[in-house]
């Protein structure tokens, strides 16, 4: 049984405890790696490297750090297929996913920021004859990067390639349940002439590794995507250190649909936007209102498609969903709609759990009838499981997504574009997708309103906070 080690300063090492957890395959419960349990011992060893590499890191010319990041990409292109398939093994994600979405723009990630940073401007102001100030962007040191399971690498590399190419050196937390992907990383980078400390990941529980990690004094910078009880925890446990922090958290996230859609065209939008990656995209649509008008049609077309979806083995090109991520999670997610049910839900689809093998397979789940106020409308479930409500007017619209403590993302389909930005504009979401979903753009910001998180900036790119502003102001 292959048995994970930590990177740490160029070096693949044992957790000090010397203890290891199974990396559990969800498509059949089989145990398919060992994942160190670190403690703060080891996080403490790493944030070492990573403190000591930071001058020299910090100080190389951007273009010269952004050659790097080249490099890493070209490694991940030329290791595309064994990526995809330790992820689907780790995950349970289909492998045409993987091939089709994470991997890519894995890739896109390390070529995106190492053209993008090299390009920031330093800039500068003028105070009539008496003073002029340059304000220029500085790394900010050592970066905890710290993330789930849903969408591993892709995430994780959405954090290392900007905080790398800004002269920041990192400590990776990858989520303990999907390691795989961030272990091969760091197999792949190893050869590569990084300088040492640069680039550290350790692996391990949330407790026993991610909260050492976040409260470390050297670690002056958090980038944490991950559920919004944690992300509460982690604002808890560095108050009082001034640190650099951007939470990306959970959501619950609305689609609306508008009585003038293209209705098979949108029913198919639709079941990517409720069923990708089994639901577990924290952009994933957890909340469908449909139009008064056209809701009994599109919910019997909405219905008939998802009875059809193929759910089985993720490495089956027909299926379209594989397993959930866990057996923890099956269960939290089928009690989710165990609960919804009892308070009186309609099940429209789904409902029962598949027999196959022995891994942790749900069926797409479609409910309906129950109060907005029920915690079946607030509560994040992040899982393939929606709800379809009728609205009459765009007022009414507006207000049952608002009443939400989330405020990720929304989609709109509606083909009157003045009424769809309309409601675009009213809704509380960093992003709002019209007649599209998932659509990314590397260039604009990105993160979540009210309590689906905190820290991005209004800067070009998405992690625009990886550097601090300066200013130097000269008397004339
Ligand atoms: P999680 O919060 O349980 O864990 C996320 C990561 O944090 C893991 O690596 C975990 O080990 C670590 N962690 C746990 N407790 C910690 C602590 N106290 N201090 C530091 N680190 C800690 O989330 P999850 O179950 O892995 O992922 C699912 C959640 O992530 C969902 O709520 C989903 O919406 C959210 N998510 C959000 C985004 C986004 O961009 N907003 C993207 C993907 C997932």
């Amino acid at each position: 049984m292959e048995k994970i080690k930590n990177y740490i300063n160029g070096q693949f090492v044992d957790p000090i405890s010397a203890l290891w957890m199974p990396n559990i395959n969800p498509a059949n419960g089989e145990t398919i790696s060992l994942v160190p349990n670190s403690n703060a011992a080891d996080v403490d060893q790493a944030v070492q490297a990573a403190h000591e590499a930071f001058p020299a890191w910090s100080e190389m010319a951007v273009e010269k750090r952004c050659e790097y990041l080249l490099l890493i990409a070209d490694q991940i292109e030329e290791h595309f297929e064994e990526f995809a398939m330790l992820e689907t093994l780790d995950n349970g994600k289909p492998l045409w996913l993987s091939k089709k979405i994470d991997i890519p723009r894995v890739v896109e990630n390390f070529r995106f920021f190492a053209k993008y940073v090299p390009t920031v401007k330093a800039f500068s102001v003028r105070k009539g004859d008496k003073a002029l100030s340059q304000i220029t962007r500085m790394p900010v040191g050592v970066a905890a990067l710290i993330t789930p399971w849903n969408l591993p690498l892709y995430l994780l590399t959405w954090k290392i390639a900007p905080a790398l190419a800004c002269g920041n050196t990192v400590v990776c937390k990858p989520s303990e349940v999907t390691p795989m992907t961030a272990y091969f990383l760091a197999q792949i980078l190893d050869p590569l002439p990084l300088p040492k400390g640069v680039f550290n990941i350790v692996f391990g529980t949330g407790l026993d590794v991610g909260r050492p990690l976040v409260s470390h004094t050297d670690v002056k910078l958090v980038s944490f995507t991950g559920g919004t009880q944690t992300g509460k925890q982690i604002e808890k446990d560095i108050a009082g250190q001034c640190k650099k922090t951007s939470l990306e958290l959970g959501g619950k996230n609305a689609i609306v649909i508008a009585a003038d859609v293209d209705i098979d065209q949108t029913v198919d939008e639709l079941i990517k936007a409720s069923f990708l990656n089994q639901g577990q995209i924290c952009l994933c649509g957890e909340r469908v209102f449909i139009h008064a008008d056209i809701f009994a049609i599109f919910v019997e077309k909405f219905v008939h498609k998802t009875k059809k979806i193929i759910v089985g083995d993720p490495l089956h090109k027909t299926s379209f969903m594989g397993p959930l991520v866990s057996q923890d999670h099956w269960q939290k997610v089928r009690q989710c709609i165990a609960q919804r049910v009892k308070a009186g839900a309609k099940v429209l689809a789904g409902d029962e759990t598949l027999q196959n093998d022995k891994g942790y397979y749900l069926r797409p789940t479609i409910l309906s009838g129950l109060d907005q106020n029920h915690s079946c409308h607030t509560e994040e479930i992040f899982g393939p499981v929606v709800t379809v409500e009728p609205y009459q007017d765009e007022d009414e619209v507006v207000k049952m997504i608002n009443n939400s403590p989330y405020g990720l993302c929304a989609s709109i389909f509606c083909k009157d574009q003045d009424r769809a930005q309309m409601i675009a504009r009213k809704i509380r979401a960093g992003t709002v997708w019209i007649n599209c979903w998932l659509v990314r753009d590397l260039r604009v910001p990105f993160g979540g309103m009210k309590q689906s998180g905190i820290g991005r900036e209004g800067g070009q790119y998405s992690v625009d906070f990886y550097t601090e502003y300066k200013t130097i102001c000269t008397a004339l």
